[in-house]
């Protein structure tokens, strides 16, 4: 079903859809919120471990599409050592990139989602764990959905 999405497939997303790293929960967790992309399916759980306002430990659990689980695995990976302010800027610098395409210095290893801004659709799958994260960070343990969000 995803015979469109063939390009986006590179190297790194298909490693991490099929390994994604800290695919667990998070017991030391201090905050945590569910996403939900009704409009492909995608469930997620996100644990965030903070600590003096910087991410220790960060960790998902759920089921999606390959790139959503891509995507949570590399931001898990990624936000790490950053602080909340980071965070909100890497937000909406992984929200530009798989909008626009543009691709912003800063993001390293995420940018291979910039390819996604061809598939609208994906979007959302992309940009799904980045919605929960901000959802754990405000604390408000409420589940976001795709479908609440401008994107
Ligand atoms: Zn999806």
């Amino acid at each position: 079903m995803f015979d469109d999405l063939n390009d986006l497939y590179q190297q790194v997303i298909l490693d991490h859809c099929k390994h994604p790293r800290n695919f667990w929960e998070l017991p030391v967790a201090t905050c945590s919120a569910q996403g939900h992309n009704p409009l492909c399916g995608d469930q997620l759980r996100l644990y965030l471990s903070v600590e003096n306002g910087v991410i220790k430990e960060a960790s998902f659990v759920g089921s999606g599409c390959c790139i959503s689980k891509a995507s949570a695995s590399l931001m898990t990976e990624n936000i790490k050592g950053k602080t909340k302010d980071e965070l909100r800027r890497m937000f909406d610098q992984v929200h530009d990139m798989v909008t626009t395409g543009s691709v912003p210095g800063e993001v390293g290893k995420l940018a291979v989602f910039a390819g996604v801004h061809k598939f609208p659709a994906r979007v959302k799958c992309a940009i799904l764990a980045w919605h929960a994260m901000m959802a754990a960070l405000k604390g408000d343990g409420q589940p976001v959905s795709t479908e609440n969000e401008e994107t």
